[in-house]
């Protein structure tokens, strides 16, 4: 397994999600209050758990787990990783953390879009009891120990129950899904822009709040660490739009999804040349942030800010190998 060491007590773990390296990251801040941020999918908990261990966290130890938002990739492990950990307290925004406790719901929708491939791929979200799941408002501190602590603020745009976290010792930020997917290998930036939640003011009012935040570095749940931020929230506001409008441009000329999904293709080649290049990169975060997903989630946006509505036609077909 892969645990990088990004200095002041903050590891990278690798969740290798669905057997892909490099797409899915969690976080662990090794202080006297060891958290937990993200825990991956169900399937990847045994991976985060032997990653803990090499780091030297006993099932005692871990004092919290926390998810940005309650999307699979983010949060599947939860339950298994709960069970592991007997002392840990389970942490999300208060609009996601009932899921936690019962995951009926959201384990539904989840096959619902992806199909049943969901459980082999990802596995599924085991419940955790309630006296084990605390639910952040729209502001509120998670204690790591020896006065650090990792300030949580709300972060919707890419999901409702979407929060960023700043550690207060080091100003490194998670972003989770809300400042895009990065993709280290070719410097990419993509939006993830996935349906039921995604709102683009709401999104870009999320990445103006982390600009506000000043922080020292962006640690991307997918994938790892960036240090020039205005620059990066610069893109993730540009990508943003440019996927919006052509999103648009798709509607208007009525294409179905899988001509909408050409079209952005070709239209975004020069902008992701070096990812286009990268075949190998390009499958990987097609499987995870597909273009499908995003014209899909755009689409509803639009549908509920303009005047018409469109249907793209068959949304599970062009769903991605994995939920985002
Ligand atoms: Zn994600």
């Amino acid at each position: 397994m892969t645990v990088t060491d990004l200095g002041n007590d903050t590891f990278q773990i690798d969740t290798e999600q669905s057997g892909y390296k490099g797409i899915t990251a969690g976080y662990l801040i090794r202080g006297s209050k060891p958290t937990l941020i993200e825990t991956g999918t169900a399937s990847s908990a045994p991976i985060v758990i032997a990653a803990l261990e090499k780091l030297e966290i006993t099932p005692r130890d871990l004092a919290t787990i926390v998810v940005t938002h309650v999307h699979l990739d983010h949060a599947g492990g939860a339950g298994h990783l709960t069970s592991h950990y007997p002392n840990a307290e389970l942490v999300a925004h208060e609009r996601g953390a009932r899921h936690l406790v019962d995951p009926t719901k959201l384990m539904t929708s989840a096959r619902r879009v992806f199909g049943s491939m969901i459980d082999e791929v990802m596995g599924a979200l085991l419940p955790t009891p309630a006296e084990r799941v605390r639910s952040l408002g729209d502001t509120a501190a998670i204690d790591l120990g020896g006065g650090r602590t990792l300030e949580s603020y709300y972060a919707p745009g890419h999901a409702s129950h979407h929060v960023g976290l700043i550690d207060s010792m080091t100003g490194d930020l998670f972003v989770g899904d809300a400042a895009g997917v990065y993709i280290p290998e070719t410097d990419t930036l993509r939006p993830a822009t996935p349906p039921p939640d995604f709102d683009l003011d709401i999104a870009l009012r999320t990445i103006d709040t982390f600009e506000s935040l000043k922080p020292t570095r962006l640690l991307f749940s997918h994938y790892g660490p960036v240090s020039k931020i205005d620059e990066t929230l610069d893109r993730s506001r540009e990508e943003l739009r440019v996927w919006v409008e052509l999103v648009r441009e798709a509607r208007d000329t009525r294409l179905d999804l899988d001509h909408a999904i050409a079209m952005i293709i070709e239209r975004t080649k020069e902008r992701y040349a070096a990812l286009f290049e990268n075949g190998k990169a390009m499958e990987r975060f097609e499987a995870l942030n597909s273009t499908g997903a995003n014209i899909v989630g755009i689409n509803r946006w639009l549908d509920k800010v303009e005047a018409n509505t469109y249907d793209f036609g068959d949304a599970a077909a062009s769903a991605p190998k994995t939920s985002k």
